[in-house]
């Protein structure tokens, strides 16, 4: 190994814990997060040879990302 090694191999591995330390305070500040800002998302799967296409509604938090729960309409319509 060389010097220049080591020594990138110390200043990743000391970035990687400041990102990991950095993600858990994310995470508890988006645990605060409530939900002021929420729009209303919807995905369309279409059908294929055994399942009807539908559609997956749902409403996300434009902070924080958490989702609501989803609810599915189906088309009727195979693929
Ligand atoms: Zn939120």
């Amino acid at each position: 190994m060389t010097p220049e090694y080591i020594k990138l191999k110390l200043q990743i591995k000391r970035k990687m814990k400041t990102i990991a330390k950095h993600q858990l305070l994310l995470q508890d500040l988006k645990s605060q997060c409530p939900h002021e800002e929420v729009v209303a998302k919807e995905s369309y799967v279409s059908g294929g040879y055994l399942n009807t296409g539908e559609t997956s509604y749902w409403n996300e938090c434009t902070l924080c990302g958490k989702r609501s729960e989803i609810t599915r309409k189906s088309d009727g319509m195979f693929g």
